[in-house]
């Protein structure tokens, strides 16, 4: 399995997903680029969780807050205060820092503990747990992970601020001006999708674990005394939507929350966990924040955030919180690994051994960042490069689409399978006589003519 891990990683970095950041330089801090095809993957996953939400679903709005916020939005949140901070342990021997609950998980696999520093010693006695170099563990620190930084000229404590380390607070500071200028009644969602910022201790995997990453989160306001059946809605909700694109039901789980590991502000937790190369890893969390964060605003603003049902805002009640919140970055990922295919013997007949594998990246239709590639028979007859570059520019203002003219058509269709590319579309020397192309299927593999004048209309079908 660690295998796989080794594959999508050299995939993405191969074919233009994802590179490390500054590689010239040597790389910085597990931050990531995404190249050409990763961007693309990465706005349809944006453009499909968009679409569910301000679109299948009824009464959610949409928001796109400032990264930068008011100091004061992170004392009231919690997050300045203990709530929003790993323990983290540091070897005596070999300096090495990690995160006390990732050494406790890695010693005892599917342990509960009591993850507090007063049990610390307790648990190192009782378990003798060590460093992989042998060395012991110094007792943990809180450690606080949002990201400091100044705003204007004078880097004093006055105008120091903090990049977000969730998008929501930017939904929750906005609650009035929405319910306002929107005229919502309650319960209502606002979407949204942007950065996030938080000083990891120890980033790892790949893309999974990033200081910087991108959340795509919605809040629902509700009732009180309905939050229980929403928050059991949303689930189901959100375990259908990956289902829906694709992700193997045997590769997804949703797992309670133990009260001891809840976050400061939630009264109950399910994580979406994808099965990963490494293991069963949170993509999604679902949490029901209660009145957290309106009422803790409410308090340090001076603004009444109640809601009045007789005139939608006012005096009144403050609305329970139900957020379904994901990474776009580590969806991403999971959706890679999901959709990755091998197959022996090979698919096209440019393999040439029954060893030989050939791959398959069999990513949902939304999701897959070519849609089709445009592919002349060969490179050397100057009318069908001709015809073929009529085509792809036919239709590249309808989707993102290729234009490939290197190598065998056996080895050009290879290269597409391995990035998912939907439709392989050849001009063959019956393409000018007769103006028209074989379309290939990337799932069947069945070659299909059409008439280049229903090319945009046939494809748009398919992909609908
Ligand atoms: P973890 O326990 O893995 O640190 P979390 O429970 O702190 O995650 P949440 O605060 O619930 O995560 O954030 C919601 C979602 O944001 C996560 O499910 C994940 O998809 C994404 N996310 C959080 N932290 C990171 C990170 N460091 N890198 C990439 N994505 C992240």
């Amino acid at each position: 399995m660690v295998d796989l891990m080794e594959k999508i990683v050299s995939l993405s970095k191969r074919r233009g997903f994802v590179f490390p950041s500054s590689e010239i330089y040597g790389g910085f801090g597990s931050c990531y680029d995404f190249g050409p095809l990763g961007v693309e993957l990465k706005n349809n996953i944006k453009k499909v969780w968009w679409n569910e939400m301000t679109k299948r679903h009824d009464d959610i709005v949409g928001l796109d807050a400032s990264i930068l916020m008011s100091p004061k939005v992170w004392k009231a949140s919690g997050h300045l205060t203990a709530g929003f901070a790993d323990e983290l342990v540091e070897c005596k021997k070999c300096h090495k820092r990690d995160r006390w609950d990732f050494v406790l998980a890695r010693a005892f696999p599917g342990k509960v503990f009591i993850d507090k520093p007063e049990n610390f010693k307790k648990q190192v006695i009782k378990y003798e747990i060590k460093c992989d170099c042998g060395g012991e563990w110094m007792e943990p620190k809180k450690f606080n992970l949002m990201m400091k930084t100044f705003v204007g000229p004078v880097e004093d404590e006055a105008s120091v601020t903090y990049l977000r380390p969730e998008t929501c607070q930017g939904i929750y500071t906005n609650f009035k001006n929405i319910l306002q200028t929107m005229r919502m009644k309650i319960p209502f969602g606002v979407a949204q999708i942007g950065k996030a910022f938080r000083n990891e201790i120890n980033p790892k995997d790949f893309i999974y674990r990033t200081r910087e990453f991108e959340q795509m989160e919605m809040q629902w306001f509700c009732e009180p005394k309905t939050s229980p059946k929403f928050f059991n809605y949303w689930k189901k909700e959100r375990i259908n939507w990956y289902l829906s694109l694709g992700i193997r039901k045997q590769n997804l789980r949703a797992k309670e929350v133990p009260k001891n590991e809840l976050p400061h502000y939630a009264k109950r937790a399910i994580d979406i966990e994808y099965k990963f190369p490494f293991g069963w890893k949170e993509i999604e969390g679902i949490h029901n924040r209660g009145d957290w964060d309106l009422s803790n605003h409410s308090k340090h603003s001076g603004e009444d955030l109640k809601y009045d049902p007789s005139t939608g805002s006012g005096q009144g009640y403050f609305p329970h919180v139900i957020e379904t919140s994901v990474g776009v970055d580590r969806s991403l990922f999971a959706f890679l690994c999901d959709a990755y295919q091998e197959v022996k013997g090979g698919r096209t007949k440019t393999t040439k051994s029954a060893k030989e594998l050939e791959v398959l990246l069999k990513l949902d239709k939304s999701l897959a960042p070519v849609k089709a590639a445009v592919l002349p028979l060969v490179k050397n007859k100057p009318e069908l490069v001709k015809k073929a570059k009529q085509v792809y520019k036919l239709l590249k203002p309808n989707f993102v689409c290729l234009y490939d003219e290197t190598g065998s058509i056996g080895r050009r269709y290879r290269r597409q399978d391995e990035t998912g590319t939907l439709f392989c579309i050849t001009v063959d020397f019956d393409s000018l006589k007769k103006d028209d192309v074989t379309v290939r299927n990337r799932d069947t593999m069945k070659q299909k003519r059409i008439k280049i004048k229903d090319l945009v209309e046939e494809i748009n079908k398919k992909l609908k």
